[in-house]
């Protein structure tokens, strides 16, 4: 399959449990998770249509973005590419991320959110941010203890620099989808407990290549799609 057939099967995949959740297709938006894979095929997707990307390895994502600022046409080439932090995000690494994206998905201590939010320039809107829950309980998975996500996300919502839009989640590396489930729903419920409290929340990262209807049928609103779109990661290069 080539590129632009690739995207529209995924589109028509998220068109299709949209519609079986009973929700509008722009209930929920494409993530392409562009991991290992070069600018240039970044740049193609982004001439379908796609403008957001969605990167795990800081300083591979810096090369990309520096690359395209020194692009000859880097003024018109992808005026909206947008990129949105993933990974695991290492404290002496936050200044970096706050300067060059306008999403970061995976923040899961306070720590963090502080210096992203004092180290996002004032020149830039806020940066957008998401707390990363640990549904599947593993202790060695990122995350933030279910019961402890209202207390951080209250921290972080009187942060300056930063625009408090909600909650990630990887679950468990399963394929049983009952297991699968538990765990969205348990990210649901956390994020319609915050917004009852009024917390005004907006964004629910959670679904990948294999389970994006499972996700969307859970109340995901954006969908992180990397192998589907892109192809299989070759991690040797
Ligand atoms: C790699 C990655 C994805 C994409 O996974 P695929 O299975 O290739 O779609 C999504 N989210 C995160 C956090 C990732 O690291």
């Amino acid at each position: 399959m080539n590129r632009a057939t690739q995207l529209a099967d995924i589109q028509s995949r998220i068109a299709t449990a949209c519609s079986k959740a009973g929700k509008p297709r722009s209930a929920v938006t494409l993530l392409a998770v562009s991991k290992t894979f070069p600018l240039s095929d970044i740049l193609e997707f982004y001439s379908y249509g796609q403008t957001a990307f969605g990167e795990n390895y800081l300083q591979e994502a810096l090369d990309k973005i520096t690359q395209l600022a020194d692009h000859p046409n880097a003024q018109t080439i992808a005026p909206n590419l947008q990129w949105h932090f993933i990974g695991p995000i290492q404290s002496n690494k936050t200044k970096p991320i706050a300067e060059n994206f306008s999403w970061v998905h995976s923040v899961d201590r306070l720590k963090i959110a502080q210096r992203l939010s004092e180290q996002r320039p004032t020149t830039l809107p806020p940066l957008n941010v998401l707390v990363q829950i640990n549904t599947s309980g593993e202790e060695s998975k990122s995350g933030v203890h279910p019961e402890q996500a209202e207390d951080l996300c209250k921290q972080i919502h009187g942060l300056k620099n930063i625009a408090l839009r909600g909650l990630m989640t990887i679950p468990s590396n399963t394929d049983n989808s009952n297991q699968l489930k538990a765990e969205f729903l348990k990210c649901k419920s956390i994020f319609d407990s915050l917004n009852s409290k009024g917390f005004g929340l907006d964004t629910l990262s959670m679904g990948m290549s294999a389970d994006l209807e499972l996700a969307i049928e859970c109340g995901s609103s954006c969908v992180r799609v990397g192998s589907a779109l892109f192809g299989a990661r070759d991690y040797s290069k």
